[in-house]
């Protein structure tokens, strides 16, 4: 982007952020005077396009609800069913795929989307696309086809396929196209590494869409710094880089670099790999990465690896709509709020209570509660995100909690509270993502004094020992490659028992009963969430798009941890 045209782009963001009300207005009024003949809405608006009767009729849904009529035209009906403009294709998220329509519209809104967040960025950390390249870790997963012909492809891949991006790909970014389309993401993530560490000297950001890839790079270097050091020594590619693809675009960069491959050797061999990143990329000026809600337990790791880089968040959004930019990038990962954009689909919001405030709460249905629009959220109050967009999806529940922060121009802004499901329950009490990271933040201090990381962590029910009780996966690392072994069982213990103190009212006073049992802490070997991640990549999830469960549901994904277990551990006591 040329320095006039992202101020352009940052007034364009002042325009839209003070005209929020009115712009949602526009943004409602087209997506009903467009789709008001689909089967979908006439069967609520039967043909009208009036705000009010939009949310006096249409119901608030979630994917398995729409999932008949989006099945439908997978299946050859015509897309107008749900929505008026044609389906160029379809996004897929998850391991289990959720197709929604992409239509035009869609592939606009993305374009503009970036270059909006990626103004405040260049605002703070200067031209980036002038300076040099981006080392940026990218994964596209093959196309499906829908019996109608429709190709279905992950938010990302569809990315990657636009022919701007195509475009601007080998100016941009150091890992040519081959690499990120590799069927297989080993050898892609192997030759992107490789890319990156050639054009080390000009890097200007390492990133990925989501932390947890970054750190995925940073162990994958661990265990291949030496082969890849030999590569760039030889100019020779390792014979396990199978992938034609990958091999030819080596070819045409690759020749021998003994200094470049001493020097990177130096960096890789020394004991701790703190400042890693900063170091094998000395022009680096952040992280890019999502780096808020699930991704929060990756923070301290990444900080050690790229000890003083800051850490962007630039933006929010899910496969069904985008939703706000960070206008801060250089705030603390901890305080990232997102501007939402009104013009990239129409929001709602469903309050949230919070679930524990010293009693069982009833919980309210959403057919009972009156949906807020964005630009009246209250300041300090959670909500549920609820998204109607030009792509067929009417008062669609995304599944996320959001607290309001604060406002920038007429625009709220929103902290990333938690994804809405409850993840832990063994009887009435309720636990959430954001409850099991607090407690096992409090307890993962206990392993920062004495040198250790808490890496990964993951969580279940285990329903075998009655009365049930919590389960806690951790792998834990050595900051100076100390080593798991030293780890002393007392401590361990006493991360038991912090984790159950740091747990909510509910869990506390079951457990008093007896209704819940001690919790547990199942200490796994290294390398035991990224066997994770592979079975999970295996079974069709995106690895650009991957978040890592926080509670385990398969039976297979729980055999894979449970198969890696070093260490028991339980809560002695019960908590006070
Ligand atoms: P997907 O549709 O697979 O790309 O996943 C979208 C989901 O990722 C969202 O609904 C959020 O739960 C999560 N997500 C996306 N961006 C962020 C963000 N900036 N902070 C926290 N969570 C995010």
């Amino acid at each position: 982007m040329a320095t006039n045209e992202y101020e352009g782009v940052l007034k364009k963001i002042e325009e839209l952020t003070t005209n929020a009300g009115q712009i949602q207005d526009e943004v409602l009024g087209e997506i009903l005077s467009r789709n008001a003949g689909t089967e979908y809405l006439r069967g609520f608006l039967h043909g009208q396009t009036e705000k009010q009767l939009f949310k006096k009729n249409v119901p608030i849904v979630t994917y398995e609800d729409l999932k008949p009529y989006i099945d439908r035209i997978a299946n050859g009906e015509t897309s107008d069913i749900l929505l008026a403009e044609p389906i160029t294709a379809s996004g897929t998220s998850g391991g289990q795929p959720k197709m929604t329509p992409v239509t035009a519209q869609v592939t606009k809104n993305c374009e503009l989307f970036r270059r909006l967040y990626e103004s405040p960025v260049i605002k703070h950390f200067g031209d980036i696309n002038q300076a040099g390249k981006r080392m940026e870790l990218m994964f596209a997963r093959p196309e499906i086809e829908t019996p109608s012909g429709l190709k279905a492809a992950s938010v990302s891949t569809s990315i990657y396929n636009e022919s701007n991006f195509r475009t601007i790909l080998p100016k941009l970014y150091t890992s040519p196209i081959e690499t990120i389309f590799c069927p297989d993401p080993n050898q892609g993530l192997y030759c992107q590494l490789l890319f990156g560490l050639i054009q080390r000297d000009e890097v200007v950001t390492v990133g990925s869409l989501f932390a947890s890839t970054v750190l995925r790079g940073v162990k994958f270097l661990e265990n291949h710094w030496q082969e890849l050091c030999y590569d760039i020594k030889t100019g020779r590619l390792s014979n396990w880089i199978t992938d034609l693809g990958c091999r030819n675009a080596a070819s045409l960069v690759m020749k021998p670099n003994p200094e470049q491959a001493d020097l990177i050797e130096n960096i890789c061999n020394c004991k701790s790999w703190e400042g890693i990143i900063r170091k094998l990329w000395p022009k680096a000026r952040y992280i890019g990465c999502v780096c808020t809600g699930v991704m929060r337990q990756y923070i301290a790791e990444l900080e050690f690896y790229c000890r003083g880089l800051p850490l962007v968040s630039a933006f929010y959004a899910c496969s069904e709509a985008i939703c706000g930019i960070n206008l801060e990038p250089l705030c603390k990962p901890c305080d990232v709020s997102y501007t939402f954009l009104p013009n990239m689909a129409y929001f709602e919001f469903i309050p949230v209570e919070n679930e524990h405030d010293e009693s069982i709460e009833m919980k309210r249905n959403d057919e009972d509660t009156e949906l807020v629009d964005l630009v009246n959220v209250k300041a300090g109050q959670c909500y549920e995100l609820v998204v109607t967009t030009c792509a067929g999806l009417y008062r669609y529940k995304v599944g996320d909690v959001l607290m309001v922060s604060g406002f920038y121009n007429n625009a709220p802004q929103f902290q990333f509270v938690e994804r809405k499901n409850v993840i832990l329950s063994v009887d009435q009490e309720k636990t959430s993502e954001t409850d099991l990271s607090k407690a096992v933040t409090e307890a993962k201090a206990l392993l920062d004094l004495l040198g250790f990381i808490l890496t990964e962590y993951t969580s279940y029910v285990d329903t075998s020992s009655a009365p049930r009780h919590y389960v806690l996966f951790w792998e834990i690392k050595g900051k100076e490659g100390n080593h798991c072994k030293e780890l002393d069982p007392k401590i361990m213990v006493e991360c038991c028992s912090k984790m159950e103190e740091s747990l909510h009212y509910t869990y506390k006073i079951y457990r008093k009963r007896n209704i819940i049992a001690a919790l547990e802490i199942r200490v796994v070997k290294q390398g035991s969430f990224e066997a994770l991640m592979d079975y999970f990549v295996s079974k069709g999830t995106s690895l650009s798009q991957y978040k890592k469960p926080s509670c385990i549901k398969s039976e297979e994904a729980l055999k894979i941890l449970d198969s890696r277990v070093i260490g028991k551990y339980f809560s002695p006591k019960l908590p006070l």
